[in-house]
């Protein structure tokens, strides 16, 4: 099988959407907002049959593992209440993808993430969504949208939270959303900083002597981090910190969403294969065709075929790591057979 471990619903029924604009200026203007729109299984349909499925079979791919559209999530927009019930709407259209297609799709949630907000109500909204077969999160380090004022992950503000995941077994992956932030562009400047902001605050902290068995995906390659990673031992050094393979790297993991040949390369010739997943961010952050290759730039599945590796290396990449990382999502498919 080959599992694309990173794909979000970028293109979603217009009512949904709608109803998010009319959230969103009701909050504005104190005023009530409509109840959610009946949106029927065609639309659905019609959405991800006319991107995210056909994409997926004309690559080669089996199935993403798929979550509500990232930049969308702001958390930072409205307050608790309105982030409760946006993450309720997108997860909920999740579940009805995952309905419609068990063979392609398997559910990641959204959180209802807020920036005054502990993690109570993201913790009801984990366990409501795994309850219903999600099999991961993503969890957003920033939920200011791009001024970085939360405490570093390795902070005991996100314990509760980990606690549950533990509980749980399931794996987040470091997700922003829409930057708010003029001088950062989200998906070219706040995306690939915040993959790396996070990865350098688990160097910085002890996280994983606390939850030995709770794994991170730090998604787009892991931002700066593997081009790095010479800066990065150092500083472990420096620190007084393990090594970087015994003091995070048994924890996290990188995703392989870097738009060309010799980014996945270096990826692969620094990162350790049991820590890579594949992923492509489809449709995402980068929709065009590259014109040096005359294939599209997130179509990264091509990269890992041309790499130099065994078939177990690529094996574990496109499938085996996945199955490990997501434990739910590996009993699922055993259940199917597959
Ligand atoms: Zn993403």
């Amino acid at each position: 099988m080959i599992i694309d471990c990173h794909g979000h619903y970028t293109v979603l029924p217009k009512a949904h959407d709608e109803w998010r604009e009319a959230q969103t200026a009701a909050f504005k203007s104190v005023g009530d907002y409509p109840p959610y729109p009946a949106i029927s299984d065609d639309e659905i349909r019609e959405t991800i049959e006319a991107n995210q499925l056909r994409l997926l079979k004309e690559r080669g791919a089996d199935m993403t593992i798929f979550s509500p559209r990232a930049s969308a999530m702001a958390p930072h927009v409205g307050d608790q209440s309105v982030a409760v019930r946006w993450a309720q709407v997108c997860n909920d259209l999740i579940t009805r993808v995952v309905g419609l297609y068990p063979e392609n799709f398997a559910g990641v949630c959204m959180l209802p993430q807020s920036p005054e907000a502990d993690m109570t109500s993201s913790i009801a909204e984990l366990r409501r969504c795994v309850a219903m077969g999600f099999v991961g999160c993503n969890l957003n380090p920033d939920p200011g949208g791009g001024h970085f004022r939360h405490p570093p992950l390795t902070d005991r503000y996100w314990y509760p939270f980990y606690e549950v995941m533990v509980e749980l077994d399931v794996p987040a992956m470091i997700h922003v959303s829409g930057s708010c932030n003029p001088a950062m562009h989200a998906t070219g400047a706040y995306y690939i900083a915040a993959d790396t902001i996070a990865f350098m605050q688990l160097i910085e902290g002890n996280l994983f002597k606390d939850f030995p068995t709770l794994r991170l995906i730090i998604p787009h390659g892991g931002g700066a981090v593997p081009y790095h990673w010479g800066r990065y031992r150092g500083l472990a050094d420096m620190l007084k910190q393990p090594d970087l393979q015994s003091h995070v790297m048994n924890n996290v993991y990188f995703d392989t969403c870097v738009y060309h040949q010799p980014g996945i390369n270096l990826l692969c010739d620094v990162i350790e294969n049991k820590n890579i997943l594949f992923g492509s961010e489809m449709v995402g952050a980068v929709r065009g065709i590259d014109p040096a290759t005359g294939h599209y730039f997130d179509d990264t599945k091509r990269f890992i075929d041309a790499l130099d590796i065994s078939d177990a290396e690529r094996h574990a990449i496109f499938e085996g790591n996945a199955r490990r990382v997501f434990p739910r999502l590996d009993a699922q498919l055993k259940a199917r057979g597959r």
